[in-house]
């Protein structure tokens, strides 16, 4: 039997993308197994998972053919690496957005499966051949990156190493649209990959909105809920762009410009 038809999925790292992709990779009748470096904290996950999915069947939102509990029953948690990766075919990483932190574990993940083993990283927007810079075969690599949380917003950008085989391309989507994604190939890696490019535009002319209401006599700034799960969340307008710090900059324009700042 190959590693691929074994339907094991590997997460690393167990916090808000880690559980959701879990719950996204057993909705579609996948072993997944949840690895966290914290000890307990891939089991505290699977508490988590575990309430979150039997709401989503009482409110019939439930993903997949299976009950709550069969797509629990799917889902494992590791204190061990190297338990948490065998048998796996496709490891998704999510530990935290910190270069080194992911080139690191990539290594250990690499020195403990099999060539053939897909490597995809839910980065947010570190380039991929930043973030695979010291794994050896770099041609099973990728960054599949979700919006938050994948259960809910399908869409899920595909962005290639330059190295990265067609086929590992091709595998992932397939894997991705077999669980219900929506995903978009990339063809190349760019800065800021091409959702966070599209999303800081929004943002952008958002708050220029949002400036142009408050310099009006006639009108109130309107709170915008432009992206809730997004790091720059809730823009409240009304609240927090008024609070002007002496050197006329705001709360708001620093987080923009942090946003864009990161992207780019
Ligand atoms: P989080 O802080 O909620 O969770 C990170 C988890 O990784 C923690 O449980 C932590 O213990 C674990 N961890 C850290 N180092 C580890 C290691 N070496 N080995 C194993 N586990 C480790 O972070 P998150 O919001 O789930 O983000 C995870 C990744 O997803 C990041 O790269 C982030 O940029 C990306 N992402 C986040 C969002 C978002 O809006 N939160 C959206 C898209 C992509």
């Amino acid at each position: 039997m190959s590693s691929s038809d074994t339907k094991i999925i590997t997460v690393i790292g167990s916090g808000l993308i880690g559980r959701s992709w879990a719950m996204v990779f057993a909705s579609g009748g996948y072993s997944v197994k949840i690895y966290d470096n914290q000890p307990g904290q891939s089991t505290k996950a699977i508490v988590e998972i575990k309430k979150q999915l039997q709401e989503l069947e009482d409110a019939q939102m439930l993903r997949g053919e299976a009950t709550a509990l069969q797509q629990v029953a799917l889902i494992s948690s590791y204190d061990d690496l190297s338990q948490a990766l065998e048998g796996a075919f496709f490891v998704q990483e999510c530990v935290f957005e910190q270069l080194e932190v992911k080139q690191s574990i990539f290594q250990d993940i690499e020195r403990l499966v099999g060539k053939d083993v897909i490597l995809s990283s839910s980065t947010s927007c570190l380039v991929p051949s930043n973030v695979f810079s010291k794994v050896q075969n770099r041609s099973r690599c990728l960054v599949s990156h979700p919006v938050n949380p994948p259960y809910y917003v399908k869409l899920v950008e595909l962005v290639p190493h330059p190295e990265t085989a067609p086929a590992v391309m091709d595998t992932t989507h397939t894997l991705m649209t077999k669980v219900g994604q929506a995903p978009v190939r990339l063809r190349k890696e760019i800065d800021g990959f091409a959702l966070n490019r599209v999303q800081a535009a929004i943002i952008a002319e958002s708050w220029r909105l949002v400036q142009i209401f408050q310099s009006s006599p006639l009108r109130k700034p309107v709170p915008l809920d432009l992206s809730r799960w997004h790091p720059i969340s809730t823009f409240c307008a009304e609240e927090e762009s008024t609070n002007t710090e002496p050197d006329g900059k705001n709360w708001l324009t620093e987080k923009v410009d942090d946003y864009c700042c990161d992207i780019y």
